[in-house]
C-alpha cells in the first residue's frame, strides 16, 4: 500500500497517494482540484487548476461573485460518482451553502478518504444536513471544533430572529440582518419571507447569489435596494437583509429618497447572523449557523470511524485534541 500525504497549500490542501494527486479548495498548477464550495477562503488560485470538479451550482457562485470564467469544468452532481486513473471519486451533500459538497475517494487498492470541506449536519430552511459515511481516512474542517460551541435548536433561532423582526418594526425601526452574502442571506430571506415578511437584499452580492439559488429552484421573493419602489416597501414596513451595512447605506444614499436613506442610517435595529454571536464579545445577533457545532463535528467523525482524521481550520489543534480523547487518532493540518 502506498504513503498517503495530506498537506496544506494555498486554501486548501494537496492530497498524494502514489502516482495519484488531487488538490482540495486550491488551485495548483497542473493538478486537478475538488472544490466543495465557493467562498473567497477556498478559491485561492483556482484558475490555475488543470480541471476543478465540483457541481453546477458551485461554479454558477463562484462565477457569480468573482466573474471568472473557467474552461476545464468536470460538473457532477451530489452522488455522482467520476473515475480517473487509481481513484473513483464520488460528491456528497455537505449542507454548507447551495451546491456545497464533500468529496469520497476509493483509491484502486481500497483505500477510503472523505474531504468534508465545509459543512453542516443540520437541516436548514434551504440546505439539507450532510450525511457522514465511512472511511479509513477523513479530512474534517473545525471552525467550531471546542466545546463552548454548541448551537441551540435551529427552529427556535429562527423563531427568536422572527419575533426580533417583529419587535423593530413595532418600535418603527427598520430590522437590519447581517449575514454573509453566499448562503446565510438567502436562509435568512427565505426564513423572513416564510414568517410574512417582506425582505430587501442591501447588497448586489447578495442579489447575484439570489439569483443563482433562484435558478436552481431556490423560492427567493425579495426585492433589491435598487427596486424602484423599495422606499414605499421599507416606509410600509419591511426587513433588510445586508452582508455589509455599510455598502447598504453608501448605496441607500444613492438610490432611496433622503427620508428613506436617513431612516436606514438612523433608526435601524442591527442583528449579525452568525454563529460567532454565542461568543462571549459578541456582536448583537443569532447563532445561526452554517457550519456544524462542536458535538455535531464530534459525532459525524465518530460516524466516519476513520482510522486516521485530519483537521483543518483555526482550532485544528484543539479540535484534533478532544478526537484524540474519545479514541480517534487525529492530526492538525496548520
Ligand atoms: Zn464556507
Amino acid at each position: 500500500m502506498s504513503t498517503l500525504s495530506v498537506k496544506k497549500v494555498g486554501t486548501g490542501f494537496l492530497l498524494e497517494y502514489g502516482n495519484i494527486r488531487l488538490a482540495f479548495d486550491a488551485g495548483i498548477k497542473g493538478e486537478t482540484t475538488l472544490l466543495s464550495h465557493s467562498h473567497s477562503d477556498h478559491i485561492g488560485g483556482l484558475t490555475r487548476a488543470a480541471h476543478i470538479i465540483a457541481t453546477q451550482a458551485t461554479f454558477d457562485t463562484w462565477f457569480a461573485r468573482n466573474a471568472n470564467a473557467f474552461e476545464n469544468k468536470i460538473i457532477l452532481r451530489v452522488g455522482d460518482m467520476f473515475g480517473q486513473i487509481g481513484v473513483n471519486i464520488t460528491l456528497l451533500n455537505a449542507g454548507h451553502v447551495l451546491g456545497s459538497t464533500m468529496f469520497h475517494l476509493e483509491f484502486d487498492d481500497g483505500l477510503t478518504v472523505l474531504y468534508t470541506g465545509d459543512f453542516n449536519n443540520v437541516d436548514s430552511f434551504v440546505h439539507k444536513a450532510a450525511k457522514p459515511v465511512e472511511a479509513d481516512v477523513l479530512i474534517t474542517e473545525a471552525t467550531y471544533g471546542t466545546p463552548e460551541w454548541i448551537f441551540p435548536d435551529r427552529r427556535g433561532v429562527y423563531d427568536n430572529i422572527l419575533d426580533a423582526a417583529t419587535t423593530s418594526l413595532d418600535e418603527g425601526k427598520i430590522p437590519v440582518f447581517n449575514a454573509y452574502s453566499l448562503g446565510k442571506s438567502q436562509e435568512a430571506i427565505a426564513l423572513l419571507q416564510s414568517g410574512g415578511f417582506r425582505v430587501v437584499s442591501g447588497n448586489m452580492s447578495i442579489d447575484r447569489i439570489c439569483k443563482v439559488y433562484k435558478d436552481h429552484g431556490v423560492d427567493l421573493r425579495h426585492q433589491s435596494l435598487k427596486s424602484i419602489n423599495v422606499s414605499d416597501i421599507l416606509d410600509s414596513g419591511a426587513v433588510i437583509v445586508s452582508s455589509s451595512i455599510k455598502h447598504t447605506i453608501e448605496t441607500a444614499r444613492n438610490v432611496l429618497d433622503r427620508k428613506t436613506s436617513r431612516r436606514l442610517e438612523l433608526n435601524t435595529e442591527r442583528f449579525s447572523l452568525s454563529g460567532w454571536t454565542l461568543g462571549k464579545y459578541s456582536e448583537r445577533g443569532f447563532p445561526l449557523s452554517a457550519h456544524s457545532d462542536f458535538q455535531g463535528l464530534l459525532e459525524f467523525a465518530e460516524a466516519v470511524k476513520p482510522r486516521v482524521t485530519y483537521v483543518f481550520t483555526e482550532k485544528a489543534h484543539l479540535f484534533a485534541k478532544h478526537l484524540s480523547e474519545v479514541g480517534i487518532n487525529a492530526v492538525p493540518l496548520e
